[in-house]
């Protein structure tokens, strides 16, 4: 295991929800230090670009307006193996099928208003961070 970064994001259910805090526990408490934070509210071009491995899937259009329809908590975490953890931490897409303790299981709505994104693999956290951050914008 390696000490890695990993992007993560709180996503608009979640915010609306004044969950923050919690997930952000959680995060915590599984090892993952955030050392770098901000809360935005996208515009469609930049949910676009991020997640434009997935446009031409059925679920982009209606995923790039929730993204986009409230405020979002965008973060850096960091620890070790931290790409898995946080994806460890977060459970499954689909809340149904999401482990008990997980963040998706105890606060998702449904498969689209999961609560929490994580970068996936160690290119895509490199891409994910580089596209939300400044490296001044990162502080360990
Ligand atoms: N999503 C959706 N419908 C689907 C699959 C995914 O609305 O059938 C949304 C959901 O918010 C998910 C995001 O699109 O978190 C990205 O999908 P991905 O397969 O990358 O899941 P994740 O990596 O977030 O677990
Ligand atoms: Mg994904």
């Amino acid at each position: 295991m390696a000490v890695e970064r990993t992007l993560s994001i709180i996503k608009p259910d979640a915010t609306e929800r004044n969950l923050t805090g919690l997930i952000i526990a959680r995060l915590e408490a599984a090892g993952l230090r955030v050392v770098a934070q901000k809360r935005v509210l996208w515009k469609k071009k930049d949910a676009r670009k991020f997640y434009d491995v997935h446009k031409d899937q059925p679920f982009f259009k209606d995923l790039i307006n929730f993204m986009t329809s409230g405020p979002i908590v965008i973060q850096v975490l960091e620890g070790e193996d931290a790409i898995a953890k946080n994806r460890a931490v977060m459970g499954a897409t689909n809340p149904v099928d999401a482990a008990p303790g997980t963040i998706r299981k105890d606060f998702a709505v449904n498969l689209q208003r999961n609560s929490v994104h994580g970068s996936d693999s160690p290119a895509n956290a490199k891409r994910e961070i580089a596209l939300c951050f400044k490296k001044s914008e990162i502080v360990g």
